[in-house]
């Protein structure tokens, strides 16, 4: 008879007849975090096995910019070359607010104290970097450049508790998509140290006793289970959940009134129901970056943003992740990008921003959108009062980004969140201490488990504060910390 296996139900080790492969480490997924795991646990000394339900290493840290959120310590060299200094405690209280009510802190104050070591160890295991700095406000350079601003760093309130740097530093790679050269170089490392690599190998189930410590994992390959023993411990690093739909209309409903879930099949939450299935918590479940990258052109962020009943609710010049996230708790889909003739740009077609009105004034506007009468003139006529004085009591968007909406014809820009396009993924998932190691939810830590990347909840844990460059930061260094631990656990 033939067992099912389930991610939510370990199987006990008193059943496992025999162990057909054993190691001092096994990971779960060969993205970001299961590579920097690896390399860490191997370089201790650890014998490690490293299973990839795919048929290549990649998952979704290949398919991304490669974008990591580094500095600290008076910065980088990117940094230093263009002229910035991030001092170590700028750093720390950026990601503090970045993490939202319930920031991590002791995360926080590690990877604040070691960003700039993680970046030289990057270098190290041949990450390229061309110092270089792209000023403004854009996604991703579309050059090899380095630096740019990522975040919300300039943008209120985050300028007035931390002082702003740049800190999304993307490898030499020229356009988007640096993720394949981040992790063709990891890989290339995993592969030096001789980290025993099993592709197309999905694992299906942890292998506990009936105290929840994890011995081990169930996995299938080439149609055939095995069971496999870890002296040390099992690190998931099999990513986040945001392609498994019934998962995200339980934990994140609000991700539903978008159709643009983006990772790859692999973020299905297996990792995060593995952990689950020995008493790992959960954690901030509901959160994800989700965004609408409406800049560049940068232009853009000189116009404003209204609700359905035209009222503003977040200041423009904010990262676009931030604005995303406030997009989508706002009643109703209709969301409108106001400019005028000056700032106005043709949004880029990625975006699927068409014009939903336009008129000579902003009454006209109004009334194209059928919007009640006073509510957007309203809004545009305060804005316009303020931004005139270099001002925006209500939201505070910076000077720098304040032009009175004034020149005709007037533009409403159709960003309906059940049409255009609203990127997401999750941020949720299984808690742990900042050495990788699973916690229950009384904090206690699962014996035998570990979680890094996007089956963890990290450092970004609030689509609020989300930062280019957060997810993979996160997953590199603690993918690092989860491997160099359970190479040694008593360390
Ligand atoms: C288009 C795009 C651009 C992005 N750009 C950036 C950026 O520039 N900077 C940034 O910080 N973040 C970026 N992100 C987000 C970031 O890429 C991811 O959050 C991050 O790569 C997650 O890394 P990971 O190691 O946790 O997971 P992954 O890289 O997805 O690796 C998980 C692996 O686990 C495997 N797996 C899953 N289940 C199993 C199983 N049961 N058995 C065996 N293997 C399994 C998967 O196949 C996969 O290979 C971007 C995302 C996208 C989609």
């Amino acid at each position: 008879m033939s067992i099912e296996f389930s991610p939510s139900l370990p199987f006990r080790v008193s059943q496992v007849k025999q162990w057909d492969i054993e190691a001092d480490v096994l990971i779960v997924g060969f993205g970001a975090a299961g590579a920097c795991a690896a390399i860490e646990a191997s370089r201790a000394g650890a014998s490690v096995v490293l299973f990839e339900a795919a048929s290549g290493n990649g998952g979704t840290s290949a398919l991304s910019g490669g974008e990591i959120y580094l500095g600290g310590n008076g910065g980088t060299p990117a940094q230093r070359a263009a002229g910035f200094t991030d001092e170590t405690g700028d750093l720390f209280r950026y990601l503090m607010m970045a993490g939202g009510p319930d920031a991590d802190e002791a995360k926080a104050r590690l990877y604040a104290e070691e960003s700039l070591s993680h970046y030289e160890w990057l270098v190290a295991q041949g990450v390229p970097y061309k110092n270089t700095f792209v000023p403004g406000k854009l996604v991703e350079p579309a050059t090899d450049d380095c630096l740019i601003w990522s975040g919300s760093e300039q943008a209120w309130p985050f300028s007035e508790q931390a002082k702003p740097c740049p800190r999304g530093h993307t490898p030499q790679w020229t356009g988007w998509g640096g993720g394949r050269l981040l992790m063709d170089i990891l890989a290339a490392r995993v592969e030096e140290l001789k980290v025993d690599v099993r592709y197309d190998s999905r694992v299906l189930a942890l292998v506990a006793d009936d105290a929840n410590r994890v011995h081990g994992l169930v996995v299938r390959s080439d149609g055939v289970t095995r069971f496999a023993r870890a002296r040390n411990g099992v690190i998931l690093c099999a990513g986040g959940f945001v392609m498994n739909r019934d998962m995200v209309r339980k934990h994140a409903p609000h991700l539903m009134r978008s159709d643009d879930p983006i990772g790859t099949p692999g973020d299905d939450g297996t990792g995060i129901r593995l952990g689950m299935s020995v008493g790992g918590a959960a954690i901030h479940m509901n959160e994800a970056f989700s965004s609408l990258p409406f800049y560049a052109p940068e232009s853009l962020v000189k116009g404003i943003i209204v609700n359905e009943r035209g009222q503003r609710f977040i200041n423009e010049d904010a990262y676009h992740g931030r604005i995303g996230h406030h997009i989508l708790q706002q009643l109703g889909d209709r969301i409108y990008l106001l400019v005028d003739s000056e700032t106005y740009e043709p949004p880029i077609e990625l975006l699927r921003v068409g014009i939903a009105a336009a008129g000579d004034t902003w009454e006209e506007v109004e009334q194209d959108l059928g919007m009640t009468a006073g509510t957007l003139t309203h809004t545009v006529e305060t804005y316009n009062h303020h931004a005139a004085q270099g001002q925006d009591p209500l939201f505070h968007k910076a000077a720098a980004w304040l032009k009175p909406l004034t020149t005709g014809p007037f533009v409403a820009l159709d960003c309906r969140i059940d049409y255009a396009f609203y990127p997401h993924f999750t941020l949720g998932g299984l808690d742990t201490l900042p050495n990788g190691q699973v916690l229950t939810d009384q904090r206690e830590p699962v014996p035998g488990l570990y979680a890094a990347g996007r089956t963890a909840c990290g450092l970004p844990r609030w689509g609020g504060g989300y930062s280019s460059g957060m997810s993979l930061a996160d997953a590199t260094f603690f993918g690092r910390q989860a491997g160099k631990h359970a190479a040694t656990p008593g360390a």
